[in-house]
C-alpha cells in the first residue's frame, strides 16, 4: 500500500491529522492496534479549549459538538472551607467545552470513513524503516501477517507507548521529565452533576476534582497513591472520600449514583524534543504527556496536528519547506506553556508531601490569590481556556528552519493544497 502520509495511532491528533490532511486534497492511511469499537468508548479527557472547538466546527466537525457540549464561562476554586469562582470568559473573552474524547474521536471517525477515509484497526504497527529516506516504510501486524505501508512522510501520534518515538537514533532526541508521587483515581457515575462548572478542590486528604460529561453524568477524580489498588476502592470506599473531600462549604452536597467506570491515571510530565526527525512528525502524547489537571493533553495534540496539517499543505500545495522545518520549534513553544500551567495547577492542588505544613500554606496562599486578584485569576484563565495561536507563543525563529529535507530528489505534488472552498462554516456560539 502506498500514501502520502502514513499516520501512526487513531487517537484526537492522528485521527484529526488524517481529516485536515484530507481538506487539503492530501492524502493518508491511519494504522490503528486497537479495534474501532476500542477507540471510540475509552473514557479520557472531556475538556476541550476554546482553540480546539473553533478547530472542529472551521473543519465540519461542529455539528454534535454544538449540540451537545456544555459551555462552561468559569471553573471553581475550593479550599479552606471557602468557594471562589474564576470567570473564565469575563476575564479572557473565550470558554471552554466539555465534551468527551472519545465522542471527538468518534466524530472523526465517522468524518473520515464517510469521505472515503481509510482507517485500518487492529494493525499493529511494529517498525519504522526508511525515514531517512524520500520512501518511508510502516511494517504492520494485521490478520495475523506483516503488511507495510509506503509513504512519504510518516506521523508518529501513537501516544505515549506507541513506537514511533523509539524509531528515532539514540542520541537524536532528548527528553525532560517529572514523575509525581500520586495518581488520580478517575471515575464515571450516572449521577446528575450537583454543579454547574468544575470544582478543582484542595484537602488536606488530597485533592478532588468534580467535573462532568453530560446533564446526566458525572466524572469525578480522587488524588490517590501512585501504586494505589483499585480494588481497595469499593464504590461505597470512593463516594466517602469524595464526600470528604469536595463537601467543604455549607449547604453544598455531592450527587452520588452508580459508578459506570473506575480508572487510575498516572501523572506525569515529560517532553521530547525535537519533534521531528527527518520524515518522522511526532505529535500528542508521543512527545508530551501532562498532568491532566490542567486539561491540556487532548488539546494539545489537537494543536500539534492543526500546525502539522498547514505544515503539509504548504509542503505539497506550495512545495514550501519552512513549515515543515519549523514544526518542531512552533509546537514546542505551546507545549512548555501547556506544560508549565499543567505542572503548577498540579503544584498548587495537591498534597505534595505527608508532613509539609509549610508547603500546604503556601498553596492556600496561592489559591487565595487566584481567588481574589484579577491579575493572577486572569493568568489562570487564560491558560486554562488555552492561548491563541497567534498569541505571544510568536513565529518560529529563523535559525531553526534548517532545510535539511525534504531531499530535493522528491517530486511535489503542485496545487493539492488550499481547501477553503471545502470549508464548512458554522455559526459558531464560541466566537
Ligand atoms: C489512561 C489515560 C487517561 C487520561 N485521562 C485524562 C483525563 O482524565 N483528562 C485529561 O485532560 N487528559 C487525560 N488523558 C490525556 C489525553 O487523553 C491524551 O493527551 C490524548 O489522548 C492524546 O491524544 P493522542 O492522539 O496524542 O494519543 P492517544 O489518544 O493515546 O492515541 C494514540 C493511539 O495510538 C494507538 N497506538 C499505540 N501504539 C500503536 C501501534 N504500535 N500501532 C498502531 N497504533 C498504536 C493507540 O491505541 C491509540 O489509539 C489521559 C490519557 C491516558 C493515557
Amino acid at each position: 500500500m502506498r500514501t502520502q502520509v502514513g499516520i501512526v495511532g487513531a487517537g484526537p491528533a492522528g485521527l484529526m491529522l488524517s481529516h485536515l490532511l484530507h481538506r487539503h486534497g492530501i492524502d493518508s492511511v491511519v494504522l490503528e492496534s486497537r479495534s474501532r469499537d476500542h477507540v471510540e468508548h475509552r473514557v479520557r479527557a472531556g475538556v476541550l479549549e476554546q482553540g480546539s472547538v473553533d478547530l472542529l466546527c472551521r473543519t465540519g466537525l461542529g455539528e454534535r459538538l454544538l449540540r451537545e457540549g456544555l459551555r462552561h464561562e468559569g471553573i471553581e476554586l475550593r479550599f479552606a472551607g471557602e468557594s471562589h469562582r474564576v470567570p473564565m470568559t469575563e476575564l479572557t473573552g473565550r470558554a471552554i467545552t466539555v465534551y468527551g474524547q472519545q465522542e471527538v474521536v468518534k466524530d472523526l471517525i465517522a468524518a473520515r470513513l464517510a469521505a472515503g477515509g481509510t482507517i485500518l484497526f487492529e494493525a499493529d504497527v511494529v517498525r519504522l524503516d526508511g525515514l531517512d529516506s524520500s520512501s518511508p516504510v510502516v511494517r504492520y501486524r494485521r490478520d495475523g501477517r506483516e503488511e507495510e505501508l509506503r509513504c512519504d512522510f510518516v506521523a508518529g501520534c501513537d501516544g505515549f507507548h506507541g513506537v514511533s518515538r523509539g524509531a528515532v537514533p539514540e542520541g537524536v532526541l532528548t527528553s525532560y521529565e517529572r514523575a509525581y508521587p500520586f495518581a488520580w483515581l478517575g471515575v464515571l457515575a450516572a449521577a446528575a452533576p450537583a454543579v454547574q462548572e468544575l470544582v478543582y478542590a484542595h484537602h488536606d486528604r488530597g485533592f478532588a476534582l468534580y467535573s462532568m460529561r453530560s446533564p446526566e453524568i458525572s466524572r469525578l477524580y480522587l488524588q490517590v497513591a501512585p501504586d494505589e489498588d483499585l480494588a481497595a476502592w469499593p464504590d461505597a470506599r470512593i463516594w466517602a472520600e469524595l464526600r470528604a473531600r469536595l463537601e467543604t462549604v455549607p449547604g453544598w452536597s455531592l450527587t452520588e449514583g452508580p459508578v459506570l467506570e473506575k480508572s487510575l491515571t498516572p501523572m506525569r510530565s515529560f517532553v521530547v524534543e525535537p519533534m521531528q526527525w527527518e520524515r518522522l512528525f511526532l505529535a500528542g502524547d508521543a512527545v508530551h504527556i501532562v498532568p491532566p489537571t490542567g486539561a491540556k493533553g487532548m488539546n494539545l495534540a489537537l494543536a500539534d496536528v492543526a500546525l502539522l496539517g498547514d505544515a503539509f499543505a504548504a509542503w505539497y500545495g506550495h512545495g514550501r519547506t519552512d513549515l515543515l522545518a519549523g514544526y518542531s520549534t512552533t509546537a514546542l513553544r505551546r507545549v512548555w506553556r501547556a506544560q508549565h500551567f499543567s505542572w503548577w495547577m498540579t503544584s498548587m492542588l495537591h498534597r505534595l508531601a505527608h508532613d509539609d505544613p509549610y508547603e500546604a500554606k503556601l498553596q492556600t496562599a496561592t489559591l487565595r490569590y487566584a481567588a481574589t486578584s484579577r491579575a493572577y485569576a486572569t493568568s489562570l484563565a487564560e491558560n486554562y481556556v488555552g492561548c491563541p495561536r497567534s498569541d505571544h507563543l510568536g513565529p518560529a525563529p529563523a535559525e531553526a528552519q534548517p532545510p535539511t529535507w525534504p531531499p530535493r530528489d522528491t517530486p511535489c505534488r503542485p496545487g493539492a493544497g488550499g481547501s477553503d472552498a471545502t470549508t464548512t462554516q458554522r455559526r459558531s456560539t464560541y466566537s
